[in-house]
């Protein structure tokens, strides 16, 4: 049996041995030295090249190095009657949860405004904001907002919910199904986008959402460009309607230096880094993955197709 590391980025062969010396008795393989395609059971994928995962006929599992699976549902030979695991961890979890609680409070203390005045040497207070009258809304409340959620509340932030499903999550005012995205929105003066990019989530941060924020409203998009119709929160915000936004994702990767997001003094651009973990904790979790997928346990985080994510 052999597992094959997958990739189109360039996968450190140091990762083979951290895998080799962590799960004794399986023999690792870097993609394309896939061998014999016949032995290779598991498969570790990270932005796989298409078409490739389909030409492994006994392959039982596919472990995603990323919580999203838009790197994988891109490929149309994708044999989707194998089980997909994402890779969500607690280090995942705090990761993200981290860098999002960050640019909330950013907004909160209105740190965006402060940075904006000292650029000018304006010594100008504005009236705080109160924390519970500072409603967030979390856009998609799966394994990375439903931590979100639960920290906001701990910090004392009023949490707003919303996903695809009804669901009920202590203290947080949950909205679902798509007529319940405009209510979450107006209800929400900063919005944190953590959905999974579907057929149905894409564009979905796009003038009528924005509008119907409350004035002076925030955007944080951490999930995948694709969410965001970039035009339209540039005329959200130029107009005055919105204060700002954080964007950790675009489309394409890398953002274009003629982005003129890039230049935006009200957007805050970074590098999809929000839930970015050192390699070593990455592969410490694609083994963990790995143990359990041996293991034969029940495999949580297996991605349902029908629903796309
Ligand atoms: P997850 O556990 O699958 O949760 C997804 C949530 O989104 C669920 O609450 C789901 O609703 C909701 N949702 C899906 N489609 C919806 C729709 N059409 N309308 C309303 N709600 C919808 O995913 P996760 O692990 O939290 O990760 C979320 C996303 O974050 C990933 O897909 C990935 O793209 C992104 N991400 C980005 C980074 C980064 O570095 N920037 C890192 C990690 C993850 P239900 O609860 O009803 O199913």
């Amino acid at each position: 049996m052999s597992v094959l590391a997958i990739s189109t980025d360039k996968l450190s062969p140091k990762l083979l041995e951290l895998f080799a010396s962590q799960v004794p008795g399986v023999e690792f393989r870097l993609w394309p030295d896939v061998g014999d395609p016949h032995k290779i059971e598991y498969a570790l994928a990270w932005k796989p090249p298409p078409g490739e995962l389909a030409k492994l006929p006994k392959l039982k599992a596919i472990l995603s190095f990323a919580a999203g699976v838009d790197h994988l549902a891109s490929d149309p030979q994708l044999p989707k009657h194998i089980p997909v695991v994402r890779a969500v961890s607690e280090a995942s979890r705090l990761t993200m949860s981290g860098f999002c609680v960050a640019q909330v409070l950013r907004y909160q203390h209105r740190l965006n405004l402060y940075e904006q005045f000292q650029r000018q040497n304006l010594w100008k207070q504005l009236p705080p904001r109160d924390m519970t009258e500072t409603r967030v809304g979390v856009l998609g409340m799966g394994v990375l907002g439903a931590d979100l959620a639960m920290r906001l509340q701990a910090l004392g932030f009023a949490v707003n919910g919303w996903s695809r499903s009804k669901r009920a999550f202590d203290g947080v005012t949950m909205f679902h199904g798509a007529d319940g995205l405009l209510p979450c929105m107006a209800a929400s003066n900063v919005v944190v986008c953590l959905l999974p990019l579907t057929d149905e989530t894409r564009g979905i941060l796009n003038a009528q959402a924005f509008a119907a924020m409350p004035k002076d409203g925030y955007v944080i998009n951490v999930a995948r460009g694709g969410h965001v119709v970039a035009a339209d929160l540039v005329a959200a915000i130029d107009s005055g309607h919105l204060e700002g936004a954080t964007l950790d994702v675009f489309e394409p990767e890398p953002l274009p230096p003629e982005s003129p997001l890039w230049r935006h003094p009200k957007i805050v651009v970074t590098p999809h880094t929000s839930g970015r973990m050192t390699n070593q904790r990455v592969a410490l979790n694609l083994i963990e993955m790995l143990r359990e997928v041996l293991s034969g346990k029940k495999l949580a985080n297996v991605v349902d197709w029908d629903k796309g994510y």
